[in-house]
């Protein structure tokens, strides 16, 4: 095991999260969200789709606002009151031009120190990813740099959006390069954020407990950076 240096979170104020779908946050990351807000930071969630197509008993019309809802809960147990959900196709998505438009524009109006987001590799520890999490993760990279390029999507500055850097992105669930150190409160809140997705927890019988779940990942990566309680992530200066 590699020690994990911690990451200097100081000077990081505003962070953009942006995710294919409702819980895709839950897995970890919120525990992270749930020390910003409580340090004043100002915290985004963008999710691409509405996870229409992710129970596969319930029709899309049921879905969407339920899983709306228990995305709504999961964010208020963190603290994050501003969560926009675009509508991308659940399980089509695709890194276009239109998506990196939605993205770029997010970025020049929140106006994000840093910007989170899911790994976009195909192998993954447990397995292979799923499609929406490449594409987003992809799309985002891109739409980074799209948003901070002023001859990039004219259009945006046509409506008063300027060109905006983000200065650094934060990968989730990838081979981390830091480690942000939580405590057992910001944990529990992420489990209980997990938990917030009932429905769909409910219809997933082989899913692993939230309680043991993100702690689990939370002590495994503590353990490497000499910490408790820690969220693992890969950081790139963008
Ligand atoms: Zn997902």
């Amino acid at each position: 095991m590699t020690e994990l240096p911690i990451f200097d979170d100081d000077d990081v104020n505003r962070l953009l999260c942006i995710v294919a779908h409702p819980d895709d946050m839950e897995y970890g990351a919120s525990a992270a969200v749930a020390k910003w807000t409580d340090q004043g930071k100002s915290v985004s969630y963008l999710l691409l789709t509405r996870g229409e197509a992710g129970i596969r008993e319930m029709s899309p019309e049921k879905v969407v606002p339920l899983r709306e809802g228990e995305q709504r809960q999961a964010c208020t147990i963190v603290g994050v009151e501003d969560l926009e959900i675009l509508d991308f196709p659940d399980g089509l998505l695709e890194p276009s031009l239109e998506l990196r438009h939605a993205i770029a524009k997010k970025i020049r109006q929140f106006k994000p120190d840093a910007v989170m987001v899911t790994n976009w590799e195909l192998k993954m520890p447990w397995g292979l990813n799923h499609v929406d999490h490449r594409a987003a993760g992809i799309a985002t990279i891109d739409a980074i740099r799209d948003a901070d390029n002023p001859w990039v999507f004219t259009d945006l500055k046509d409506d008063g959006l300027e060109a905006w850097k983000a200065d650094k992105l934060l990968v989730n669930g990838a081979d981390p390069t830091h480690a942000v150190v939580l405590d057992d409160e910001h944990v529990d809140r992420a489990v209980r954020s997990l938990e917030a997705h009932a429905v769909y927890l409910e219809a997933l019988p082989d899913h692993p407990l939230p309680s043991d779940m993100i702690p689990g990942i939370a002590s495994e990566a503590g353990t490497r950076a000499g910490v408790k309680y820690a969220l693992p992530v890969q950081v790139f200066d963008m």
